[in-house]
């Protein structure tokens, strides 16, 4: 059951308002990395959760959104209330002005409507996790562009606190994960085919004009490169352009390409 007490979870001041720095903070109410669809995201996924401890976090952390919800909405409407009867504020938003009277309303920074279409909701705890780890991190970055472009003091206090937030949730939800002690890429229970599964495809190469590398890292060292079937078949074209034939073909159609090539950690490819 939810309750309500008429006391916010941080106490809001503002300063001179701004409703063009309110309608910002929008984002974080009705946006897609907001706290609405945070509060909803872990709260649904808490009722689909069988793990009682997880099932407890996801509502801890779900209903604490909401709290974050209830902050975000009274500071936005602080900073928009003067549009309700400034004409040069309803000009520049005619949306909160004329049809919300300076209150918020569940849509982002841009006048479109909140959507459940923003919950990453799968029934299986692990991939779930790992979605509102990545929520919270873009929580975080958004709060912290808000606070960049912020100028009163009293709103960047309350945007610092609900962006410290994130980050103990983040850091929550990453214990959560690591505690059910699978393995980093075992998802579901269907293993992955052996051979495809450690065949990285370089399908992205040459050097661009601002600095674009074919480069090489972890993630394509101690595993067989295979170079790109499209990009071998188009050279292969140029090279005989009147036949509008490949080198690799006998009759015009394009055969399965030849294509795994182990190579072993050079520090750049062409
Ligand atoms: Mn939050
Ligand atoms: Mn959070």
């Amino acid at each position: 059951m939810y309750h309500h007490i008429k006391k916010l979870m941080f106490t809001v001041r503002v300063g001179q308002p701004d409703p063009r720095f309110g309608n910002m903070l929008l984002e974080q109410f009705g946006g897609a990395n907001g706290e609405l669809a945070a509060a909803m995201q872990y709260s649904i996924q808490g009722l689909n959760c069988e793990d009682m401890a997880c099932k407890d976090l996801l509502m801890d952390i779900g209903t604490e959104e909401l709290s974050h919800l209830e902050i975000i909405g009274t500071l936005a409407r602080m900073h928009l209330k003067p549009m309700k009867k400034r004409a040069d504020a309803a000009e520049h938003d005619p949306l909160i002005a004329i049809a919300g009277g300076g209150g918020v309303a569940l849509h982002n920074s841009t006048g479109n409507p909140w959507t459940a279409d923003y919950l990453k909701v799968t029934g299986e705890l692990d991939v779930d996790l790992r979605s509102n780890i990545a929520a919270e991190a873009r929580a975080k970055i958004v709060y912290e562009r808000l606070i960049n472009f912020c100028d009163d003091p009293g709103t960047k206090e309350a945007l610092q606190f609900l962006m410290t937030r994130e980050i103990t949730h983040m850091r929550a939800f990453m214990q959560a994960l690591d505690n059910l002690g699978k393995h980093p890429l075992s998802i579901g229970l269907i293993p992955p085919t052996p051979g495809i599964v450690d065949q990285y495809y370089n399908d992205s190469t040459g050097e661009g004009d601002h600095g674009e590398v074919d480069t090489t890292g972890p993630w394509n060292t101690d595993i067989q490169v295979v170079e790109s079937p499209a990009l071998k078949e188009f050279q292969a074209t140029r090279a005989t352009p009147k036949a509008g034939r490949t080198t690799e073909d006998g009759n015009g159609a394009a055969q399965p390409p030849k294509r795994t090539r182990a190579t072993k950690a050079p520090t750049r490819r062409r």
